[in-house]
């Protein structure tokens, strides 16, 4: 990436392109540009898809595809869809989930949307703060006679408690979903995330570490849910003219499953280059007050995906996170502050907070440990000088209603 800065040990507050100066980089980095494979071992399987005429309904490719999966993760059943948050709704409705279910709102909109379209009441529940993830102690307070589940969040591939969560559900007869399009490839206490609750939900969505284009799958050991699972993804067909349940058009397509057989061949680089990548941030800002690049555990299988950088009070004390938002924003660095979306405003005081604190950094393929070097240098100019860029964007008049 070309960089238009090269003096940045110089650089000083008043030198951010946000006060008219060029941005550090003239094009912008992102935090998850999609991963491609091996692009011509893609078009060949493309080629053989298009000779056959079969594109979609359960073909070749897609049952290679779910095999492949369910191996990886350890169940037994894949079901593979057109999308995570149509996975989402059908293993809510095939896990019979009505009335209430407790969910995170610290989580993207489509945890909880997968609900509400269905006429379920979402009933968010706050998180713990260690882990990121729904607190066991609150699960247990949300429940009430109309609660019939628990959708856990795997987010950034921090996992759930799940061993709290599973004693929760099984003493009040819930039932256990949990939502994993962040932790495909990540494991919890050495085994494999996909084969805990009643099922799991992936998305291979372009812009997750791995995808299939657009797509997303539940995976479980459970046979007749399985069952009901492919049923309700193809109308309720149990044969060419008979229909056994309320049904949807969920299935993936032969294209995609042949983008995810051809993704998961390069699926170790893609999170060497993860790894690579969050490492090389984790060092670069090791020695800054105010702020954090949040940790994996090393231990455990983890995709790396997310770079996210987390704030505490000696910068949030004088600037916010949109405000550096803003800075990096016009620097050409297009963090994101995650993507989520407070639900429940400030009944939840800890998503609340930790909401407020954190941004997700570029990474993926397409960012370069030396681009990694110059937003860290950045990153150290705007948090160790957030008094001034406070006080020079006040002067800009407001802030945060230019922030993307
Ligand atoms: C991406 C995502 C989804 C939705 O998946 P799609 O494949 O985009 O429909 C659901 N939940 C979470 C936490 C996600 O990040």
């Amino acid at each position: 990436m070309l960089v238009l800065h090269e003096d940045l040990m110089q650089k000083r507050v008043g030198d951010l392109a946000v006060f008219g100066a060029l941005p550090t980089f003239s094009e912008p980095l992102y935090v998850g540009r999609p991963n491609i494979g091996e692009r011509a071992r893609l078009l060949e399987r493309f080629n053989r898809i298009l000779d056959s005429r079969w594109l979609t309904n359960d073909g070749p490719f897609v049952k290679g595809f779910e095999r492949r999966i369910a191996e990886l993760v350890g169940v037994k059943h894949c079901v593979a869809m057109c999308n995570g948050t149509v996975a989402l709704e059908i293993a809510i409705r095939a896990l019979g989930m009505a009335g209430e279910v407790i969910v995170p709102s610290f989580t993207f909109i489509a945890t909880a949307h997968a609900l509400q379209w269905q006429g379920i009441t979402p009933v968010f529940c706050d998180i713990d703060l260690r882990t990121h993830t729904l607190d066991p102690r609150r699960v247990e307070q949300a429940i009430t006679p109309r609660t019939t589940g628990i959708i856990g969040v795997h987010v950034w591939g921090y996992t759930c408690d799940i061993e709290a969560l599973a004693e929760i559900a099984a003493r009040h007869g819930l039932k256990l979903l949990f939502d994993a399009a962040h932790a495909f490839a990540c494991s919890y206490k050495g085994r494999m995330i996909g084969s805990f609750g009643d099922a799991e939900v992936l998305s291979f969505h372009a812009t997750k570490f791995f995808n299939t284009l657009e797509g997303g799958a539940v995976v479980t050991n459970d046979d007749e849910l399985a069952e009901k699972l492919r049923l309700m993804r193809n109308f309720g067909f149990t044969g060419y003219d008979e229909v056994s349940y309320i049904g949807t058009n969920g299935k993936m397509n032969e294209l995609s499953a042949a983008m995810g057989l051809t993704s998961l061949e390069s699926l170790d680089e893609f999170i060497a280059v993860n790894r690579r990548n969050y490492l090389r941030y984790r060092v670069e800002l090791r020695n800054v007050a105010g702020a954090q690049v949040l940790a994996y555990d090393e231990t455990e299988k983890c995709n790396y995906q997310y770079v996210v950088l987390e704030l505490d009070e000696t910068f949030t004390r004088v600037a916010s996170r949109d405000e550096l938002w803003r800075i990096l924003t016009a620097e050409n660095v297009m963090a994101r502050p995650g993507g989520f979306w407070r639900l429940a405003g400030r009944l939840l005081p800890e998503t609340e907070r930790l909401t407020e604190r954190v941004l997700c950094l570029p990474t993926g393929a397409t960012i370069e440990e030396s681009d990694i070097k110059i937003i860290c240098q950045l990153l150290k100019v705007i948090i160790e000088n957030a008094g001034e860029a406070r006080r020079l964007l006040d002067g800009l008049g407001t802030g945060i209603a230019s922030a993307p």
